[in-house]
């Protein structure tokens, strides 16, 4: 069994609906939105179709907009979609957002550290996190490198996380493609840390801007060692329009996995059972 924890649904309605006017969409995003006259329900079907073809049992959807009427209905016709919402943590209407997003079924936060323009770090998230932390939502960050026109390495940088971990034990932070590009920093952010996972989602083209020559297989092995296989959860990173679901990426992590002679009980860890946990309340 498989859970994907990291996919996102675009159409027209989602993609670009809270789009800053002031700003241009970099070529990747315009080559993004013009692939988007699907319907909120050609999509769930493609997905479902995709996850009946590839043994997924539940896919994890990241928002890029708060409260997105789509998203939402999108999420809400299929109990195998499930939907992690997305904010501005350091607004002081943040928990009253994330109680209104767990009304409309969302089970997680996705924080775009990068491009969000804030810090996923400063005092003024803590109200957020302690709700999260009490109520068992977890967060996936995407630090390090992405598209997108607001993307500054500045606000990227998740060792801004690191007070955040400290200051809240019990809460669950994935760090989503492995820290884009702060790999080494998350390898150190996870030192004497249960409560941080690595997330392996997308085409992490993050590995080609490192100083150490790693390949992919060298990152799996890497996080089994100081993540162990208890903190990393699969994904893929897949928007199912124009080009389908990402099954190169799962063939090429699966493969990774019994190059590296994972266990198969370590296996169904990663692929399913760690956000399984984490989804479950
Ligand atoms: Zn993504």
């Amino acid at each position: 069994m498989i859970i994907d924890g990291h996919a996102h649904f675009f159409n027209k309605k989602t993609f670009g609906s809270n789009f800053p006017k002031n700003l241009k969409m970099t070529e990747a995003m315009k080559k993004m939105a013009s692939t988007m006259d699907h319907t909120m329900e050609e999509n769930r079907d493609a997905w479902i179709k995709a996850m009946d073809k590839e043994g997924i049992e539940k896919t994890v959807f990241m928002s890029t907009s708060t409260l997105n009427e789509e998203f939402t209905s999108f999420i809400n016709s299929s109990d195998r979609l499930v939907g992690f919402a997305t904010l501005n943590p350091e607004l002081p209407n943040a928990v009253e957002t994330v109680k209104k997003e767990l009304e409309n079924g969302m089970q997680g936060v996705k924080l775009y550290a990068t491009n969000g323009q804030y810090n996923i770090g400063s005092d003024k998230t803590f109200p957020f996190y302690e709700y999260c932390e009490n109520n068992q939502i977890p967060i996936t960050i995407h630090s390090g490198v992405t598209i997108g026109p607001t993307a500054d390495l500045f606000t990227g940088n998740p060792v801004h996380i690191s007070r955040v971990l400290s200051a809240f034990p019990e809460l669950r932070v994935l760090m989503a493609h492995f820290g884009a590009g702060y790999f080494r920093e998350v390898l150190m952010l996870k030192y004497k840390r249960e409560n941080l996972y690595v997330e392996t989602s997308g085409t992490n083209n993050w590995i080609p801007f490192q100083d150490n020559f790693h390949t992919l297989k060298d990152v799996f092995k890497k996080s089994i060692d100081i993540f162990t296989p208890d903190r990393i959860v699969f994904g893929t990173d897949t928007r199912i329009f124009p080009d389908g679901y990402r099954t190169g990426i799962l063939n090429e992590q699966q493969k990774i996995l019994d190059e590296l002679n994972v266990s198969s009980q370590d296996k169904e860890k990663i692929m399913y059972g760690n956000m399984a946990k984490l989804l479950a309340k």
